[in-house]
Order: structure tokens, then C-alpha cells, then sequence
């Protein structure tokens, strides 16, 4: 008999039809079982990981594949399940955001700096991330993490946290995932800066009170307006800015809190765009607005595909406050990114009709992108995607695994002088791939290139015909010009 907790997954989930709820309960009763010896940090059951984290799936509306994947997503890593099990039990598309989910947890880099490896897990996150359901899986999986951090101990606790703003926070920034985003950084806020987050919090205590009082009291006025002037449909809530958000603000802002307008605001939702105009009349109306502080991000949306309409009212303490107005479609799209046009459209187009906003247009590409490698093959995929993150760039891996980002139609010999300049210098051919090629060889994104060097070996000035990047070609001409009779002929040409 299947546990009656598995319903608190069902209940939320989009699909019910038969075959999806079927696959769930059974990915639930299998992950249960799997993991029934093991415990958390925290002493509690490990089952109550993967648990949270398909609730937490079920919610964003993912479909029945990613609930599932999310149940059984540390089964491979941790129980020692064959893939195999999972392909005859779960079938194709499972094991695929499991293996993927698996894959992402496993990568580790050697770099010289913290940034640097960062960067490259970045890189490398977008490069294989093949699937966003992947990516989504993951970052729930982190913020599920994260929010028992305190049970880890304090170093690995640092590191976890920092990687989490640096990593995967920017992830879900880039996905439009912003509510995830904010609890991602809030919450590894004070375990990655513990001194700058309690420097926040004594610098915010009054603020936040006076804050809150001056948006109460507007609150109650408009929606006695917005209710006598017609517009009754409308959720208005109290929002406060993310912390770690305020503190990248703040810091931008030379550390002066009064710089900083936006830290409380109310946000007004309406059913329509009519009356995100109609309700911006009446705040108007009621309250003197500040001069050049109107935003209309709903006529012209921001460059991520942002819309809503900010505008800052003086209120009646000589105070003044933001009122952001917007309708529920933009505020599912703002707050959960390219999971809410998973769950919300069907075939890249939104299930409810109208136009597209240019965040939607972004995401319909991106999904179209998806569901073409799903009929090919996953270099078509990466070459497609990275054209809107990583305009003309291509990502080489090293022979352990380190990426390194070059131009497109760039050559063996651009990546021997990113590696190093004596590597450039003394490069003789390649591996690319485990196949030997030439120096001219053009490289594709996701190669793995291992170069031949020789000692004693030199620059020639036929490279300079094949070599697109000005790193590799400003190397080449000044080793080239060590040589006398080489500088003549470099000043020649
Ligand atoms: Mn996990």
C-alpha cells in the first residue's frame, strides 16, 4: 500500500492523469525504499530530502518526469541504483534528469582562484545542462540543502553557501527564477559573509520599522480606492527587498542606507493590463507622486523581459514609498522564471493565447532548442544555446576537465596560448577529441583538446593565417621578433 504522504505530491501536481500519477507513486514507494538506512545531517530521515524536493517541483507545476526525476534524484550517487533499474522501471526520460542531476553534483574544479573556478562550473553548468529540467531539479535540490545548512559543519557550511551565491543563485538569476534566487542568497547570505550580513542587519533595524509602518497605512487607503473606484479583483502585498540584494545596493551606494529607495515596496496585483493603468491613475491621484520616478516597464519591458509599472509616492510623514504594479501572468513569469513557461505553455507557446513578451520569446527559443536535441544529438543543443548566453563563444575542455572559453572558429593554436604562453610556443599538433590534428585545426564547442608540445620548438609565421584570437597572434609575432631577421620581416608586412 502506498504511503498516504505521496498525496501531499499529487494534490499539487498538474498532470492527474493516470499514467503520470501512476509514475509518481511509484518513483515515490522506489526512492522510499532505496533510501531507508540512510540520515540527514540533521538526524532526520534522508527520504525527506527527495520528498521536499518533489513537493517543491509539484508546485512550480513541472511535469510528471521531473516530480519523479526529483524523488529518485539521488538514488544513482547515494544507493548505488543501477541505471539500468531506473530505465526498465522509469524509462527514458527519467534516467535522462536523473543521470543529468547526478552529472551536475559530481563536477569539481582545480582553478587558480575562486572566481576562476567558478566561472567554469558556471560554463560548464550551462554547457550540459541539456535540459532546464535538469537545471530546475538542481537548483531545488540547493535550496532544499540550504535551507538545513545549519546542520553542516562550518567549513564545508562556508563553502556551500559561497558557491550557492556565486553559482547557482546567478543560474537561477539567468533563468528568471527570481523568487528561488532570492531565497537562494538570503540564505547563504549570512553563512558566506557572516560580518557584512550582521553589518546589514544593525544598519536596517529602524529603517524596517519605519518601513513598515509608512506601507501599512498606505496599504489600507489603497485598497479602500482601488475598491470604490472599481478595480475589486487585486491582491496587494507588502514586499521587502531581498537582503542580500540590499546589501550588493547598499554597497553600490557607498554604503548609505538613505540612498537606497527601494528596500520596502507594495506590489499590486491586478487581472489585467487595463487596470495596472486604471491603478496607477488612482495612486496618482491619491498621493503626489515623485517627480521622474514613474517607471512603465509594462510598455517598454526591461531587457530580461521584466514587466511592471514602479512608481514612488510621498506619503503623508514626508516619507515616501515605491508601489510596483503588474497583473498575475507577470508576476508567475517574474517570480519562477523559465519554470513558470514549463509548467504554463504548451510546445514553447502560452497555453492562454496573447502575445509574448521578450522573456517568453527568449524561452520559447530556448525550448525549442530542447525539444530539437531531444530528435538530435547534444552538440546541436550546446551550439544553439550558448548563441543568447555566450554570443560567438565556444567552450574547450581541458584534458582534467577545465573549460576554457574561446571565440568561435577558433584553432588548436588559440587554445595552446590560452593555456599558456610556452604551451602556443612550443605546440606541435594535437589531440582533439583523442584524434591527432594540426595547429590549423577549428575547434567545435564541448571538444576535449590535449596539445602536443615539443621542446625547443618555435612560432612560424604561417600561424599567424589561422590563429583568430589577438592573444594568440600578439604572442606569435613577439616570439617571432626575438629573432632579428624575424622582426624585419614582422615589421614588413
Ligand atoms: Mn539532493
Amino acid at each position: 500500500m502506498t504511503d498516504p504522504a505521496v498525496e501531499k505530491i499529487l494534490e499539487k501536481m498538474r498532470s492527474k492523469k493516470d499514467a503520470d500519477v501512476g509514475l509518481v507513486k511509484k518513483a515515490y514507494d522506489f526512492a522510499r525504499e532505496a533510501h531507508k538506512e540512510q540520515k540527514r545531517f540533521s538526524g532526520e530521515p534522508f527520504f525527506i530530502h527527495p520528498f521536499n524536493i518533489s513537493v517543491m517541483l509539484a508546485d512550480l507545476r513541472q511535469d510528471a518526469e521531473t516530480v519523479a526525476a526529483g524523488l529518485l534524484h539521488d538514488i544513482i550517487e547515494d544507493v548505488n541504483v543501477s541505471k539500468d533499474v531506473i530505465l526498465k522501471e522509469f524509462g527514458e526520460q527519467v534516467l535522462f534528469l536523473v543521470e543529468g542531476v547526478s552529472k551536475l553534483g559530481k563536477i569539481r574544479y582545480q582553478g587558480t582562484s575562486i572566481d576562476h573556478k567558478m566561472e567554469n562550473l558556471r560554463k560548464l553548468f550551462i554547457a550540459i545542462a541539456a535540459d532546464v529540467r535538469v537545471l530546475i531539479i538542481k537548483l531545488v535540490d540547493r535550496l532544499h540543502n540550504i535551507r538545513t545548512l545549519e546542520h553542516v559543519r562550518e567549513e564545508k557550511r562556508r563553502r556551500i553557501a559561497i558557491e550557492t551565491l556565486e553559482v547557482y543563485a546567478r543560474l537561477a538569476e539567468r533563468f528568471g527564477m527570481w523568487k528561488i534566487k532570492e531565497e537562494l542568497e538570503d540564505r547563504a547570505f549570512p553563512y558566506a559573509y557572516p560580518d557584512k550580513y550582521e553589518l546589514l542587519m544593525s544598519l536596517l533595524q529602524n529603517r524596517l520599522v519605519e518601513d513598515e509602518k509608512r506601507i501599512q497605512s498606505v496599504h489600507e487607503r489603497l485598497s479602500q480606492e482601488l475598491s470604490l473606484r472599481g478595480i475589486s479583483q487585486c491582491e496587494i502585498s507588502y514586499r521587502r527587498k531581498a537582503l542580500y540584494s540590499t546589501y550588493k545596493k547598499l554597497v553600490e551606494k557607498e554604503m548609505d542606507l538613505t540612498k537606497v529607495y527601494d528596500i520596502a515596496a507594495l506590489r499590486v496585483i491586478v487581472p489585467t493590463v487595463e487596470d495596472c493603468y486604471k491603478t496607477l491613475g488612482i495612486i496618482h491621484s491619491t498621493w503626489t507622486p515623485l517627480p521622474g520616478r514613474v517607471k512603465d516597464y509594462i510598455s517598454t519591458p526591461k531587457q530580461n523581459g521584466y514587466r511592471s509599472i514602479h512608481t514612488d509616492i510621498f506619503t503623508r510623514d514626508n516619507g515616501s514609498a515605491e508601489v510596483q504594479i503588474r497583473t498575475k501572468e507577470m508576476h508567475i513569469e517574474d517570480e519562477y522564471g523559465i519554470a513558470s513557461h514549463l509548467a504554463y505553455s504548451e510546445n514553447g507557446k502560452p497555453i492562454d493565447g496573447g502575445h509574448l513578451s521578450p522573456k517568453q520569446k527568449w524561452i520559447r527559443q530556448l525550448l525549442l532548442w530542447q525539444k530539437r536535441i531531444a530528435e538530435s544529438d547534444s552538440t546541436e543543443f550546446m551550439e544553439n544555446l550558448r548563441l543568447d548566453f555566450f554570443k560567438n563563444q565556444i567552450f574547450i575542455f581541458t584534458p582534467k576537465g577545465d573549460v576554457i572559453q574561446l571565440p568561435e572558429e577558433a584553432t588548436v593554436i588559440d587554445y595552446a596560448y590560452r593555456v599558456h604562453t610556452d604551451i602556443g610556443n612550443e605546440a606541435v599538433g594535437a589531440w582533439v577529441n583523442q584524434k591527432y590534428v594540426g595547429l590549423n585545426h577549428p575547434l567545435k564547442n564541448g571538444d576535449i583538446v590535449n596539445v602536443d608540445t615539443r621542446k625547443g620548438a618555435r612560432p612560424s609565421f604561417s600561424w599567424l593565417k589561422f590563429a583568430k584570437t589577438a592573444t594568440a597572434k600578439k604572442h606569435i609575432r613577439s616570439t617571432l621578433a626575438v629573432n632579428r631577421r624575424d622582426r624585419f620581416n614582422y615589421l614588413k608586412q
